[in-house]
């Protein structure tokens, strides 16, 4: 598939409820076309489960929907975030290594509520379950959320500021595959994996530039540079770094809905870089509309 007009306003990473967005995979397709977005990918934490909603809504309002995930990956430590487009949704291997860090969340995000209620703020894992539903992957801006409803905090950045950064007294980690092994398994899945936003160092302690060469020998296509989350310093290595490994440059929201300020399509990815990811996915079909001709 490829011929992605050249005007056409692309944003490669949203969440839904189906992980920590806060609206339907629907309503982000929605979202999207009320944006100007012409193509995006639904890309929730760990999951495909939004992938069917999302085809419906593309269909509907003329939207492309790109399907993807963003796998959680952990580098000795450090958490590191790989975006899969085209993936095979049924491939073994990878769905295996998806679950694993799914059901891992679980256990762990009852360990941190736990930690945060001991020391009295009003939090339950029963409250944090309930408001995130039903089959969503399951992580900290959930916790977040629910202080935010209890009126602890005004926002989910105020939650992650004094009780939830990744370098506080009350953070517990969770299984993650690491991300040399999980680009692989993206590959063999016939998926086009992309680093998410590498340096966005506010979010914790990021990897060096030789884990992102071992993911590009490893098959990496391409590296988000343009995420808001980079500053300018940040966007400039990372430019660099795509260019000298030979990966593709994107850039994208991130949105989230109203958890975030994030606006979709603040940041955006070229159209022929699309091309060039569309024309190297094999596992899956695009979802909604097809790209407009040029
Ligand atoms: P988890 O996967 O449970 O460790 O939570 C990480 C998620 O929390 C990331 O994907 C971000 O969407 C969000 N996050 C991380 N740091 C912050 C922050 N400082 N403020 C708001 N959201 C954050
Ligand atoms: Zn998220
Ligand atoms: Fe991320
Ligand atoms: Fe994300």
């Amino acid at each position: 598939m490829s011929g992605v007009h050249p005007g056409s306003v692309v944003d490669l990473h949203t969440h839904s409820l189906c992980s920590d967005g806060r609206d339907a995979p629907g309503d982000v397709v929605r979202a999207a076309a009320a944006a100007g977005v012409d193509v995006m990918a639904l890309t929730d934490h760990d999951v495909v489960a939004g992938w069917a909603e999302a085809d419906r809504a593309g269909r509907e309002h003329g939207v492309c929907v790109v399907p993807g995930i963003e796998v959680s990956c952990s580098w000795r430590g450090i958490s590191v975030h790989l975006l899969a487009y085209l993936p095979d949704p049924t491939d073994v291997a990878l769905l295996g290594e998806l679950e694993a860090s799914r059901s891992s969340r679980e256990t762990r995000l009852r360990r941190m509520v736990d930690l945060i209620a001991a020391d009295g703020y009003p939090v339950s894992y029963e409250e944090v379950l309930e408001l995130a539903g039903e089959g969503a992957t399951l992580g900290r801006p959930h916790v977040a959320d629910v202080l935010v409803r209890n009126g602890v905090f005004a926002v989910r950045d105020e939650a992650f500021a004094r009780v939830l950064a990744s370098d506080g007294p009350y953070y517990v980690s969770h299984y993650a595959p690491d991300p040399v092994r999980a680009t692989e398994l993206v590959v063999a899945a016939g998926g086009v994996a992309v680093i998410a936003h590498p340096f966005a160092g506010a979010r914790g302690r990021v990897v060096d530039d030789a884990v992102v060469e071992r993911m590009a020998d490893a098959g990496l296509a391409g590296l988000e540079v343009d995420h808001r989350d980079h500053g300018p310093g940040e966007r400039e290595h990372a430019g660099r770094l795509s260019g000298r490994l030979g990966l593709l440059r994107t850039g994208s929201s991130d949105y989230h809905g109203s958890g975030k300020p994030n606006r979709l399509g603040e940041n955006t990815t070229a159209p022929e870089v699309l091309d060039r990811i569309l024309a190297a996915g094999s596992g899956s079909a695009l979802l909604g509309a097809p790209p407009r001709p040029r």
